[in-house]
């Protein structure tokens, strides 16, 4: 893969070392794998395959980041506080978009929400935003009961695989009494015609 010079100041081996100098092997690894995958479901869906390719990359940069990062972007930004009540699984995405922009000076905004908009979707989403929030669900080293079910779904159609993870992953934290972040609903009733 390589990436062309007018969406990012770096060349692709640039930004995936600036990657992996955040991340464990295991997270890195990880993010590579999303970055071929949103590539494979932009080329499926007629989506720019390098945007998806370096929101892919991106989406999770901020992950390994502590709450005190996190917190202090969240309040120098006045940012929504009401991310105050959540944590680093609500952060990375939302939050982690802002440390792209400010260490890494990328200001694509359509990169930018997919990253945003990754965890827990929205209720409306770009075909690229589609594109991550899928691409981080099924890519090859995903392993739960169902993901080959999501597989199916999202290549035959993306928005179906959207509903199908939201409810997946609702379901999952309802089981588990967790917190259910407010996005996470909205998300889960905008898309209630893709099923
Ligand atoms: P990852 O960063 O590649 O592990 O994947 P995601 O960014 O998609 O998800 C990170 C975590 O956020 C997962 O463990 C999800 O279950 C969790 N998550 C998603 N939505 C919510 C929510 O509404 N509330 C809480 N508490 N966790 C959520
Ligand atoms: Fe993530
Ligand atoms: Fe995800
Ligand atoms: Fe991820």
């Amino acid at each position: 893969i390589e990436y062309s010079e007018n969406l990012i100041p770096y060349t692709r081996k640039q930004l995936v070392d600036k990657v992996q100098e955040k991340l464990d092997d295991k997270r890195f690894q990880h993010c590579l794998r999303v970055e071929k995958q949103a590539m494979e479901l932009a080329n499926e869906n007629n989506v720019d395959p390098e945007k998806a390719a370096i929101a892919g990359l991106l989406h999770d940069y901020a992950k390994q980041r502590s709450d005190h990062d996190f917190i202090k972007v969240i309040n120098d930004k006045q940012m929504n506080p009401v991310l105050l009540d959540y944590g680093n699984a609500i952060w990375h995405g939302v939050v982690g978009a802002e440390l792209i922009k400010d260490e890494l000076h990328i200001y694509d905004e359509d990169i930018l929400n997919a990253v945003r908009r990754h965890t827990v979707g929205a209720a409306y989403m770009t075909k690229l935003d589609q594109i991550v929030y899928m691409a981080d669900y099924i890519e090859p080293g995903r392993d739960f009961p169902g993901v080959d079910k999501a597989r199916q779904i999202t290549h035959e159609s993306l928005k179906k695989g959207v509903f199908f993870q939201t409810q997946q992953t609702l379901s999952y934290l309802v089981e588990n009494a967790k917190p259910i972040y407010p996005g996470t609903i909205a998300t889960y009733n905008a898309w209630q015609n893709e099923k």
